[in-house]
């Protein structure tokens, strides 16, 4: 086995029959993150404790106990996610020095499926951006081209995973951070429905839209992070109560019959030729693989952006007010605290602890909720994400997944959009309509660029429909044109 491409299978198959310890596997990948993540900055700190973790693991299957689903598997965290006893920042100075003393419900069940945690992952500021270059620690680089953008917000797992430096990443999607950045590192992102995944533990941007899933090699890593990570949590009240289906098991690349909704709407153009290129080759395969291809209209998608950055910013307005400098967080130096005021102490505090990009949403955000413009623009807002969400309700009538470009170009360089905030929102324009609408959606990776950069489409399918979304992915993997292919820096 090729440790450092193994599969989750592989690894713990290994692992449970002691073929190799989960220390050596630890070990492996720790140098991995040593000798190559200075090229990448997508690790933001280490787990010190890791290969201890790993001894713990191989104890226990000593002992001949039972050590889970992932055992021995290493993953890296994103930034948003609690761990307890390690940095949980948020990609912000405002958090820089947070370390919570317990776990994220993702991170504790993956702790319990057998999984090392191997350390924290870059990010963009609190989830906001397209380019994980809004991070307090530093930009992430895409290890297919280290001068382009790895995709954002979930940059270090993206680039983490696709270097592999760990085995499986764990990032989180709003209005698109798992499937925009696995679409430009070309690894497999899955957003689960809403409601999937607990979101307890996990630091706030838009509570409404955010959802936590696997960014991973495989489709069958993902199914396999998936089954361990679902499920109702009753410190989650938003979670559902449906019971987590075996996916890996039931995967079924066999999709004759099946029947591929396309949307009308997205069929204007204006996709760059080689993404525009991947799209296509991928409803050929699907067609040439027994798919039905069906067209379906969901008119409202063209206002997916807006609402979105309307919905995400009013929600992490309201979110973000915690972080006073009170309780918990950066506080700004005050020579004589005492003398004072209330506006001047959050004034410096936050006008210090917040980059420009989430200063930006929270003005936003404010401006929408506040009195006078509330009907205007959130409640207008709410009220048009429920008609788009009846219309993706009455697309899944027709048809069992959506096929979809992920953005319209693969990675541009960094420094490209950052200082043009509406054209960095535009790379949203296929991926938040899914979160408003709360459905599943993943990227997998089906094409290269002229210059070499891979390229992902998008799968959504109806709520809890997981299993065709997985099953329609596991055939276009199959078929991908750029499987095996791997980015430079490994
Ligand atoms: N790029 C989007 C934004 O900036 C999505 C972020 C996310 O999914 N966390 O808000």
């Amino acid at each position: 086995m090729d440790l450092t491409f193994a599969s989750f299978g592989e690894i713990t198959e290994a692992v449970k029959s002691k073929k190799i310890s989960a220390k050596e596997i630890a070990s492996h990948f720790q140098t991995r993150i040593q000798t190559l993540d200075s090229k990448l900055n997508s690790f933001t700190s280490i787990n010190k404790n890791a290969l201890k973790d790993a001894e713990a693991i191989d104890a226990r299957i000593s002992k001949g106990e039972n050590v889970g689903a992932l055992a021995g598997v290493p993953f890296g965290i994103k930034e948003m996610l609690c761990t307890k006893g390690m940095t949980t920042t948020a990609g912000s100075k405002m958090l820089s020095n947070f370390v919570p003393p317990y776990d994220a419900t993702v991170v504790a069940r993956l702790k319990q499926a057998g999984v090392v945690i191997m350390g924290k992952l870059n990010q963009d500021e609190f989830a906001m951006g397209s380019s994980n270059e809004t991070s307090f620690h530093g930009v992430v680089k895409n290890p297919w081209d280290l001068e382009r953008v790895p995709g954002g917000s979930s940059g270090g797992s993206a680039a983490a995973q696709a270097a592999r430096l760990v085995a499986g990443t764990i990032g989180t999607d709003t209005g698109g951070s798992i499937r925009q950045p696995a679409s430009f590192t070309g690894i497999v992102g899955v957003k689960p429905t809403y409601g999937r995944v607990s979101r307890y533990g996990i630091i706030a941007f838009a509570s409404s839209l955010d959802q936590a899933g696997p960014m991973v090699s495989t489709v069958k890593d993902a199914a396999l992070t998936m089954e361990v990570i679902c499920g109702h949590d009753s410190m989650d009240s938003t979670t559902s109560q449906k019971s987590v289906p075996t996916w890996s098991k039931n995967i079924s690349a066999n999709i004759k019959g099946m029947k591929i909704g396309i949307i009308k709407e997205y069929m204007k153009g204006g996709l760059d030729a080689d993404t525009q290129k991947t799209f296509d080759e991928s409803l050929e395969t699907l067609k040439k693989l027994g798919a039905e291809i069906v067209e379906v209209s969901v008119s409202m998608t063209e206002f997916a952006v807006p609402i979105y950055y309307l919905v995400a910013a009013s929600e992490a307005s309201s979110n973000l007010a915690r972080y006073d400098g009170v309780r918990y967080g950066y506080r700004a130096d005050f020579k004589n605290l005492s003398a004072v005021g209330v506006e001047e102490f959050y004034g410096k505090t936050r006008g210090e602890g917040f980059g420009k990009e989430v200063k930006r949403r929270i003005m936003l955000g404010t401006y929408c909720l506040s009195s006078g413009y509330y009907d205007a623009y959130y409640n207008k807002a709410g009220q048009v994400r429920r008609l788009l969400t009846n219309q993706y309700l009455d697309a899944f009538k027709q048809c069992d997944v959506i096929l979809s470009p992920v953005t319209t170009s693969p990675a541009f360089k960094l420094g490209e959009l950052i200082n043009d905030p509406l054209t960095m929102y535009l790379n949203d324009i296929f991926t938040t309509s899914t979160n408003l609408a709360g459905l599943p959606g993943m990227s997998v990776p089906f094409g290269l660029s002229q210059s070499g950069l891979p390229i992902g489409v998008q799968l959504t399918a109806g709520h809890f429909e997981e299993q065709k979304m997985l099953n329609v992915a596991a055939a276009l993997e199959d078929a991908s044109p750029v499987k095996g292919k791997r980015p430079h820096v490994i």
